[in-house]
């Protein structure tokens, strides 16, 4: 059993109230890092959080709700975690939402409402912690892509062009940062057992499975255990990545 793999550290972790957010929470305070979580709505963080504390599963959890695609608000919410923890060792950008929409019925505001999560917001996030783990002599960012972001797909075509997005702002930074210390890289998962795929009908979700070599779709778990792989000292080495975590699926 690995352990204390992030024994100390500070981790903010967007989207972290259900599906792979969650499941990156509870594996980062299993292996002892104090963990922000951020959810769309104070309600639904502060469930989370209680939940976390119910089921023991670590008692440093906060939530909160900030607006992640309004600048100031960000980095006001990033201020006061500081002041708390004094620092944040790990970002984590996880929140997300998707829609799959034909071309021709794609509406601008369905765009934009992309952008703004997926691509904004993953900006405001990580231009407000980067001065500070520069001070504090370096930390890491993670964002989470998608094998979209490989492939595109056939319709939905905000998605994957915002993961795409995601994967230039990850490969970027990563260069411009690592002179301070701060590693960047992305996670592109897999068709993954959450809400985000609740609602596709089954045998949408049976046909995708058997169209994967390893013959199915991922836990969350399984996708999380590479974030903690890249938050952790293990990957001291490894800027600039965007791990594919898909069972090798060909789109
Ligand atoms: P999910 O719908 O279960 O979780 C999405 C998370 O984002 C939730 O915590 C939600 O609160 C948060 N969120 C949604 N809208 C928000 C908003 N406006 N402001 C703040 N937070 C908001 O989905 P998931 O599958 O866990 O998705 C997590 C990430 O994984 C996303 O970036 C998604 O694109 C990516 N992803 C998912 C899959 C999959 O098959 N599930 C595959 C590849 C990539």
């Amino acid at each position: 059993m690995i352990r204390d793999l992030l024994s100390g550290r500070v981790a903010v972790v967007t989207g972290g109230t259900r599906g792979i957010g969650l499941a990156i929470v509870r594996k980062f305070l299993e292996q002892g890092a104090k963990v922000i979580l951020f959810g769309s709505r104070p309600e639904t963080a502060n469930q989370t959080v209680e939940t976390l504390l119910s089921e023991g599963t670590g008692s440093e959890v906060t939530g909160m709700s900030p607006k992640l695609s309004d600048y100031a608000e960000v980095e006001a919410t990033m201020q006061k975690i500081i002041h708390k923890f004094g620092k944040i060792d790990i970002l984590v950008n996880n929140a997300g939402v998707s829609a799959r929409d034909s071309f021709y019925d794609y509406t601008e505001n369905e765009f934009d409402k992309i952008m703004d999560l997926n691509v904004k917001a993953m900006f405001c996030c990580c231009r407000a912690v980067a001065p500070e783990m520069k001070k504090q002599g370096g930390g890491c960012i993670i964002n989470t892509s998608s094998m979209v972001s490989l492939y595109g797909q056939p319709a939905g075509v905000g998605y994957p062009a915002s993961k795409f997005a995601v994967n230039g702002l990850t490969k970027s930074l990563a260069r411009e940062l690592g002179k301070d210390q701060i590693r960047v890289n992305a996670v592109a998962p897999g068709v993954t057992k959450t809400d985000m795929v609740s609602s596709l009908p089954e045998e949408i979700m049976a046909r995708m499975a058997a169209s994967i070599p390893l013959g199915r779709v991922a836990e969350p778990e399984e996708i999380a255990n590479v974030f903690l792989f890249l938050a952790s000292d293990l990957a001291s080495y490894v800027n600039g990545a965007v791990v594919s975590v898909d069972g090798a699926t060909i789109c």
